[in-house]
């Protein structure tokens, strides 16, 4: 008879969007000629760009030929992809990190978690309180925590709590952590990190011998050049960090799958007998044996975000959602709602009006102007009495959604 992992059993049954969902389903049935507005979901509306396309249909004319056929790639992606990630989006920050350090794969969403194949049993690990869930559900998966208690909160992990009592930007954790998961801009809360935030948790991880775990997802999408976009723009970064970057939000990348992973040469940690080990090392044997690399014909579409023209095209999508944003930002804030992120980030974070619950407002919002979001409660504790409101649309249904709500809900 064979086992299975019992950690998944530990599992909250995936509930908040499947919950959203359901609602939905059950308002629409009841209501079948209301047209509802999605502003619920993290995935980008918007096509691939026309310098991709090309440069993809380019690499599928290229497969079709015996000079230009790609079989089986590098597991850690095609130089010339790594290269031009090295020059464009590091060194020509001032960050000192090299092709060789960037591993190309599917997905940040997959290596977040993947990443745990090489860490150790024991670890003491933290997350920011809300969070992207995939962090905690991962650990869950991993053997890293007890059980759920009944908030819905893993023993054994540890919650840095973020709301407008510290502007979302947690406190360093009062207990010893090995482990921390940082995501900026945030995904849920949409706020970013300025050097001093960043310069605070580089200096506990290299206090602590602690990893940074630095999710920068969204950071194309940061407007202020003055605010870090990578975490080695902070001197020392590169010992105790190890950074997750995608295509997905940036370059409408999400069904077409490319992302990267920082690893640098200089992060060592430490074996159960205490020696030191090269974690670059550790990742490069994992995506070597676990992983058998991104398309060519995908690879050569990441490629194509790089050059003079395809930086523009992906600069004005961005330009173009962070205007919906700010649309949103607006719209709430005249009706005298407390919004917070859409500034470098895709998403507004917006105080529940009139004290109701993440889910009563979720429910009010559907029923009365026929707009979904997402109750930041959904997201962990420190999200009861918040809710998210995505970027990711159109300009009329955007528009259209913030007149309903001023009109239903104002
Ligand atoms: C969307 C998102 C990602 C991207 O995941 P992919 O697997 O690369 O599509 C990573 N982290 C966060 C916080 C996200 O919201």
């Amino acid at each position: 008879m064979f086992r299975i992992n019992d950690h998944y059993l530990k599992l909250k049954a995936g509930y908040l969007f499947p919950e959203i969902s359901r609602r939905v389903k059950q308002f629409a049935e009841a209501n079948p000629d209301a047209s509802l507005i999605r502003l619920g979901i993290g995935d980008v509306t918007e096509p691939l760009t026309p310098s991709v396309i090309k440069a993809m249909h380019d690499a599928v004319d290229g497969m079709a030929t015996h000079d230009g056929f790609h079989g089986y790639g590098p597991e850690q992606g095609y130089s010339w992809l790594r290269e031009v990630v090295a020059r464009h989006d590091y060194q020509e920050r001032g960050c000192q990190i090299d092709a060789e350090e960037i591993f190309i794969s599917d997905g940040s969403k997959c290596d977040t978690g993947n990443i745990l194949d090489i860490l150790g049993a024991g670890n003491r690990i933290a997350v920011q309180d809300p969070v992207y869930p995939v962090y905690i559900d991962t650990n869950v998966m991993a053997g890293n925590t007890g059980k759920a208690d009944d908030s819905g909160e893993y023993q054994g992990l540890i919650y840095l709590r973020a709301d407008e009592t510290n502007q979302f930007q947690p406190a360093l954790p009062d207990e010893p952590v090995d482990v921390i998961y940082l995501c900026y801009p945030n995904n849920p809360t949409g706020t970013a990190a300025d050097r001093t935030v960043l310069e605070r948790w580089v200096q506990y991880a290299r206090d602590n011998k602690a990893l940074i775990l630095f999710d920068a997802a969204y950071e194309a999408f940061i407007t202020d050049p003055k605010l870090p976009r990578s975490i080695y723009e902070i001197p020392g970064a590169r010992d105790v960090a190890i950074e997750f970057r995608s295509f997905s939000k940036t370059a409408g990348f999400t069904g077409t799958r490319c992302a990267l992973t920082i690893v640098p040469r200089d992060l060592v940690g430490r074996d159960s007998g205490g020696d030191p080990v090269q974690v670059h090392k550790l990742w490069n044997r994992r995506q070597s044996t676990k992983f058998n690399g991104v398309s060519y014909i995908t690879q050569r579409g990441a490629a194509a975000t790089y050059t003079e023209q395809g930086r523009k095209e992906v600069r004005q999508r961005i330009g173009f959602y962070m205007e919906n944003a700010a649309i949103i930002r607006k719209a709430l804030g005249s009706m005298g709602w407390k919004v917070f992120g859409g500034i470098h980030a895709p998403y507004v974070w917006v105080r529940v009006p009139g004290g109701m619950d993440s889910w009563g407002f979720f429910d009010k919002l559907l029923n009365e102007a026929h707009v979904v979001g997402t109750p930041g409660s959904g997201f962990g504790r420190s999200g009861e009495g918040y809710f998210r409101l995505s970027a990711f649309n159109s300009r009329a249904k955007v528009e259209q959604a913030m007149e309903r709500i001023a009109k239903k809900l104002g």
